[in-house]
């Protein structure tokens, strides 16, 4: 009984003081951090969503996340609204590269720092930009899918045209197939964006390849697994999923599924936590007021930013262990029963 009372003596001693210590150090108001996100759409932005809010709640700080749903106007509105709340630092993944420039703007006349977190914000003074090596995404597609077919006519299904990334992706991928080009031994029979990355557009987009060419098609690279479903179903409708390789992005758990029933060919993995970690680090330190150096600089057309880019991981089924040990996916949820 006594031991009991000494500890809770203790306990309220510890409290109150942590709170005396609170209340009159002005400094210590929690660092407020914004996230405006584009879209909840694709499987990777709830685990973007969820894990930088842990990893800035593990760092002392609060975050709030508002998604516009694939929406510019929403977007500007959702980060007026975060600006006028006081955050100390914007964490932004523009919807439309170019116009996203407007949230940077005004955010900088409030003083506040912006991150521009995945994806790039083209044309605007961003602090930092955090994302993936996104051209390597496109090459490790490439470089996986020229090995299975040297020779032969492909179809690129790429990502939204208003999204950064989905350049850069493509610019990936004609790196490697160029030289297969150039020697005649690859022609690449279509090439489109699709708009919002939705699968239904990209099922269209191949229906169309297909039609176009006969339905003779050797290979298949599109720019995320959203893609690469719509794909797949195309090519399913027609009793050619799994004849074709496929390629796609992201790891999404119905992305791995496929490649282990064999209907999609490979996946890129981006470790999703390593990039929430870095950025919520990134951003507590801008709301401290530290100086932030990235590892490199990239130029959005009106700087050169200063970024990190992390590496992203070529997956097949020879390697779905990897995913499995980061615990991005169960393995149960990968080998379900069907
Ligand atoms: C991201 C991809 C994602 C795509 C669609 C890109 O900017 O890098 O991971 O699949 O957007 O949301």
């Amino acid at each position: 009984e006594k031991d009991v009372d000494v500890n809770s003596e203790i306990r309220e001693a510890e409290e109150s003081e942590h709170i005396a210590i609170e209340s009159i150090d002005t400094t210590s108001d929690k660092i407020k951090i914004g996230f405006s996100m584009d879209t909840l759409e694709e499987e990777r932005w709830l685990k973007d969503r969820d894990m930088f809010k842990e990893a800035v709640e593990a760092l002392g700080a609060e975050v709030e996340i508002l998604a516009a749903n694939g929406n510019d106007a929403i977007q500007i509105l959702h980060a007026e609204t975060l600006i006028d709340q006081g955050v100390d630092v914007l964490v932004v993944v523009p919807y439309n590269a170019e116009s996203t420039a407007a949230i940077v703007d005004k955010a900088r006349l409030s003083d506040i720092k912006v991150i521009s977190y995945d994806r790039l914000v083209k044309n605007a003074d961003v602090d930092l930009y955090i994302s993936f090596d996104n051209e390597q995404v496109g090459e490790m597609q490439a470089r996986a899918i020229t090995e299975l077919v040297p020779k032969g006519k492909y179809v690129y299904i790429g990502g939204a045209d208003t999204d950064n990334n989905a350049h850069l992706f493509k610019k990936g991928v004609f790196n490697i197939l160029q030289p297969f080009i150039d020697q005649g031994d690859i022609t690449v029979v279509y090439d489109q964006w699709t708009k919002d990355w939705t699968p239904l557009n990209a099922f269209k987009n191949m229906e169309e390849a297909l039609i176009a060419n006969n339905y003779e098609i050797d290979a298949v690279i599109a720019a995320n697994d959203a893609t690469a479903g719509g794909v797949i179903e195309a090519l399913d409708a027609l009793g050619l999923a799994g004849e074709i390789p496929v390629a796609g992005q992201d790891a999404e758990l119905a992305a791995v599924q496929r490649i282990v029933d064999g209907t999609q060919t490979m996946t890129v993995y981006k470790p999703i936590k390593t990039l929430t970690d870095t950025a919520a680090a990134l951003a507590v330190e801008l709301a401290k007021g530290e100086l932030v150096i990235g590892d490199r600089t990239i130029n959005n057309g009106k700087y050169e930013v200063p970024s990190i880019l992390l590496e992203p991981i070529a997956i097949t089924k020879k390697n779905i262990d990897t995913i499995i040990a980061d615990g991005f996916h169960s393995k149960e949820d990968i080998y379900r029963q069907k």
